[in-house]
């Protein structure tokens, strides 16, 4: 290819790598974002662990006095039958012998009415304790759904940059010899969207920062082919050459 022709496609190519290099890292931003979402969202989701340990203590308590009341009632039931036995009876022996048997059911009776007293301060603090977490929850709720949107809306936004860059390089495209620009997207997609780049301080690749040769540069200033870096590939020019 003539010296002229080889000048052009590099001075092409250079635009065509700044639009490429906004491409890469719109999409290198774009690529985070589901995590970041998902990061949120399990974090939001941690925060609700305790209001439902809370919400399964509360529901135990409840539980257990429902059984503590049938448990009542069932006492209750006994001291009434025993009560009425009571008119039945014809000796004392069998009387105090009943009467006993009553103390020992009341007895028994006011050992649950006390845990049944005991249950509900218990069930009032435990609810209070979920009111009080269902409270912070919502609170967090709202700062996670906020930052889901910053999200998404950053999402939205990356996505119509990519969407004007893309147009952009399309524009640039024409005017770029096909095997070259093959092979210059062939090194964008190998090397972190980075296909060209300059020689640094006459001996260095823009690119990987190592060494370039004395040859190479002169074969640089010939213009008569591409010429690569010798470690990362990537096409070479000079800055003040162009
Ligand atoms: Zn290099």
């Amino acid at each position: 290819m003539a010296e002229i022709a080889i000048k052009d496609q590099i001075r092409k190519m250079i635009e065509l790598q700044k639009i490429d290099r906004e491409i890469y890292n719109l999409k290198i931003d774009l690529k985070e974002k589901p995590a970041m979402l998902a990061d949120l969202k399990a974090e939001f989701e941690s925060q609700k662990v305790a209001l439902e340990e809370l919400e399964k203590k509360l529901k135990a308590v409840l539980v257990e006095r429902k059984e503590k009341e049938l448990e009542l009632k069932t006492r209750e039931d006994e001291i009434a039958k025993a009560n009425a036995q009571l008119s039945q009876i014809k000796t004392n022996k069998e009387y105090s012998a009943k009467m006993s048997e009553i103390e020992h059911i009341k007895a028994d009776k006011s050992i649950i009415e006390e845990k049944i007293l005991v249950s509900y301060d218990k069930s009032d603090s435990v609810a209070a304790e979920v009111e009080k977490e269902r409270g912070k929850v919502a609170e967090e709720e709202k700062k996670y759904l906020a930052a889901k949107k910053t999200i998404e809306d950053d999402i939205k936004v990356i996505e119509d940059r990519i969407k004007v860059f893309d147009s952009q390089r399309k524009q640039a495209l024409p005017g770029i010899d096909p095997a070259l620009l093959a092979r210059y997207e062939k090194i964008l997609k190998h090397k972190e969207g980075v296909a060209i780049v300059p020689v640094q301080g006459q001996d260095s690749c823009g690119g990987c920062f190592m060494n370039v040769t004395p040859q190479q540069v002169n074969a640089i200033k010939m213009h008569q082919e591409l010429i690569e870096c010798e470690m990362c590939s990537r096409i070479l020019y000079l800055e003040d050459d162009l």
